[in-house]
């Protein structure tokens, strides 16, 4: 079962390959870590680990 956020400004269920991904702000390490945002509105859902590998 895929992961789901849900979006808080529209209410959209987003999966995490439907959302847009971004690079953190501030000083996370941009390799190893994606803000997940809404397909529809563009707000921001989470930031995610994706590792070294990506
Ligand atoms: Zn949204």
């Amino acid at each position: 079962m895929p992961e789901q956020f849900d979006c808080d400004t529209c209410g959209r269920s987003v999966t995490a390959d439907d959302a847009i991904r971004r690079e953190t702000m501030g000083d996370l390490d941009r390799t190893q870590w994606q803000t997940l945002c809404c397909p529809d509105c563009g707000d921001r859902l989470r930031t995610v680990f994706v590792g070294p590998d990506g």
